[in-house]
């Protein structure tokens, strides 16, 4: 019989019966706008307040160090944007970022080197995580910003950030990490850590779709992404979404809570798939380190096997699954990740993403096991890349 897997934690999550609980009633009764002076407006300013300590708390940041916005990808653009808009009044234009940043930054940057800005992208070495020594040689008189993401989405190895950090402050210069995919999943403290800019977002850990949230440390005089009203203490213009910023308030200090104990739980599971599919599939290898990864994220390829069959045959197994190349993206280059990391495009194409969340059981792995395999050996039947690769082996 099929079961119902899902599978794809890092794409987005479901909202929690927790995190709903929180957020219906606001979203029913409590519609004043927090910038009113009457009381129903009062209500909603307090459920701001108390969402921000929340956040906050998550990250050891202070209240006024946090600042809502609408997503992730807002909050990379306003934090790497402003941070270039601030060292260009000290004349600087070098930034230091990675070959595999979330296409939120990527493709920041992209526009921002047409704008005359000069970007280093460092090396990710086949195990995904960048060196920092290379960082620190990475460094120039100019340089003014340095962006690494702190867990990365497709293959979820976790960089030095703490080290990476500390570099930083030394040399004086802005620090940003994308920590998206990092909170409510691994420690996260920007005092320890050094982090001046971090943004994350709500969907990836329980709260819905369109909230997000920079931390911008104090004393930064980050300029605004936007012109509006006051809102955010004049930082981030729009009426708050109420709603919406309590569901994530609640969300990060639920996966803060219980962080611990699922990532035990999660990195048993990761291993257990990953011990079960190497040894039940032959060409198969896990991107990125085994160990300095996500609890809950599997990435694999499979040799002579196309990404986009495999989901969509999964997806009949009912399994819900991601893969970094083509169709996801809308184009047919592989994944700029797996590339990174130095895997040919052939073996890139044949990519599987595997995230796992609160809700995935032992018995779930087993059923993925089950399914995996043979579907794996029903493609590679069909692959002309396959009869080659066998070939070439005999
Ligand atoms: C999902 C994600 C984003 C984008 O967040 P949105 O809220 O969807 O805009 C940015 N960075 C990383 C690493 C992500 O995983």
């Amino acid at each position: 019989m099929n079961r119902f897997i899902y599978a794809d934690n890092a794409a987005t999550t479901a909202v929690s019966t927790r995190v709903l609980d929180k957020m219906l009633p606001v979203l029913r009764d409590e519609y004043g706008n927090p910038s009113s002076l009457y009381g129903l407006g009062g209500r909603a300013k307090m459920l701001l307040d108390n969402a921000r300590k929340q956040t906050a708390a998550a990250l050891h940041a202070q209240p006024e160090e946090i600042y809502f916005t609408s997503c992730g990808t807002e909050s990379d653009n306003w934090a790497i944007r402003g941070a270039c808009e601030l060292m260009e009044q000290k004349g600087k234009r070098h930034i230091v970022s990675t070959a595999f940043e979330h296409h939120a930054v990527l493709h920041t940057l992209q526009a921002l080197e047409k704008k005359g800005y000069e970007v280093t992208y460092l090396d990710v070495h086949s195990d995904g995580l960048v060196r920092v020594e290379e960082l620190k040689a990475a460094l120039r008189e100019d340089t003014g910003l340095v962006t690494v993401m702190f867990a990365n989405n497709e293959i979820g190895t976790i960089q030095p950030i703490a080290e990476i950090g500390k570099i930083c402050r030394e040399k004086g210069v802005l620090f940003h990490t994308d920590a998206v995919q990092a909170v409510g999943q691994i420690p996260v403290d920007v005092r320890v850590q050094n982090i001046d800019l971090l943004s994350l977002s709500g969907h990836k850990l329980h709260a819905p779709k369109g909230v997000g949230a920079l931390y911008i440390r104090k004393g930064i005089p980050l300029p605004n992404l936007m012109t509006g009203g006051a809102q955010e203490r004049g930082r981030r213009p729009g009426t708050e979404n109420t709603a919406s910023i309590v569901a994530l308030g609640e969300a990060v200090a639920a996966a803060c809570e219980t962080m611990e104990e699922r990532a035990r739980r999660l990195s048993s599971l990761r291993d257990a798939l990953i011990e079960g599919a190497l040894k039940a599939i032959p060409h198969s290898r896990v991107n990125g380190h085994r160990e300095k990864r996500l609890p809950g994220n599997v990435n694999m390829c499979f040799e002579g096997v196309e990404g986009e069959a495999l989901l969509l045959m999964l997806d009949q197994a009912g399994i819900c699954a991601s893969s970094g190349s083509a169709c996801t993206s809308g184009s047919l280059d592989p994944s700029h990740v797996l590339l990174a990391i130095g895997l040919p495009h052939e073996v890139a194409h044949g990519s599987l993403r595997l995230s796992f969340g609160t809700e995935t059981s032992m018995e779930d792995i087993e059923y993925i096991l089950e399914k995996l395999p043979p579907i794996i050996q029903r493609l590679r039947d069909m692959s002309p890349l396959w009869e080659r690769i066998i070939k070439e082996e005999q």
